[in-house]
């Protein structure tokens, strides 16, 4: 097989880094996406500490399963053992972003899960986004990226909730991750995440009392997603 694949997979990933910096969700370099070539079990993923300015497509790092580097002059992001955990762990996944967006980061500051709240949530998130505590001192100390992707796998299987219906979640303290079949889903849900998350403060501020119907919710997510979805053409 040629390593013409390769290249595919960094353009990819070069986009998702490109569009997320577009979409100011990313300044500085608080922020990084991977895309992931499940057939092959390899991902691509934007070099640590390159300024976004300068990046172009072939910086994007390939890293197989095991975190070893592959045909790349440069290091993957310092973030790259979080991502290749969830996807270890998310089977379905094929593509994550990693932003500090100001409205999901005050969130997840403030350790709040983001409520669901009315209809432009529940189409993305089929129910609260999670807020995972602060990782504990002796995972932080010792393999702080692997265990964090870890702590993300395990509570989504603890909680029994199907990453692709929460393709999201906040961390305690840090920021987000999202997630999706593809590195666009991913970036299309990180956009979400962040309007929804602005959305929800200040619906709280005007009414802290909200229940938003499960019914409408229930409605709203299937009829994007699922064996009987309906939304857009067919
Ligand atoms: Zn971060």
């Amino acid at each position: 097989m040629g390593t013409g694949y390769l290249d595919q997979l960094r353009q990819e990933a070069f986009e998702i880094n490109m569009a997320i910096v577009r979409e100011r969700l990313v300044i500085l370099t608080w922020g990084n996406a991977s895309s992931f070539d499940r057939a092959n079990g390899i991902l691509a993923i934007k070099p640590s500490g390159v300024s976004y300015s300068l990046l172009k497509w072939q910086d994007m790092v390939i890293v197989d399963l095991d975190g070893n580097v592959i045909d790349s002059k440069l290091k993957p992001s310092s973030d790259t053992l979080t991502h290749l955990e969830i996807y270890k762990g998310f089977i379905s996944v094929c593509g994550i972003v990693h932003t500090h967006s100001p409205w999901a980061t005050i969130w997840a500051q403030a350790c709040r899960s983001i409520p669901i709240l009315g209809t432009t949530h529940a189409d993305h998130f089929n129910g609260d986004v999670p807020c995972l505590p602060y990782l504990e001192k002796d995972k932080v100390e010792s393999a702080y990226e692997k265990e964090t992707g870890i702590q993300i796998v395990e509570f989504f299987k603890e909680k029994k909730i199907e990453p692709t219906h929460i393709p999201g979640c906040l961390l305690s303290g840090h920021a987000s991750f999202t997630w999706g079949e593809t590195s666009n889903k991913a970036f299309e849900n990180a956009i979400a995440l962040e309007s929804c998350a602005q959305m929800a403060y200040y619906s709280i501020s005007l009414n802290s009392k909200i229940e938003f119907p499960y019914y409408i919710q229930k409605k709203h997510f299937s009829r994007k997603h699922g064996s009987n979805a309906y939304y857009g053409q067919s």
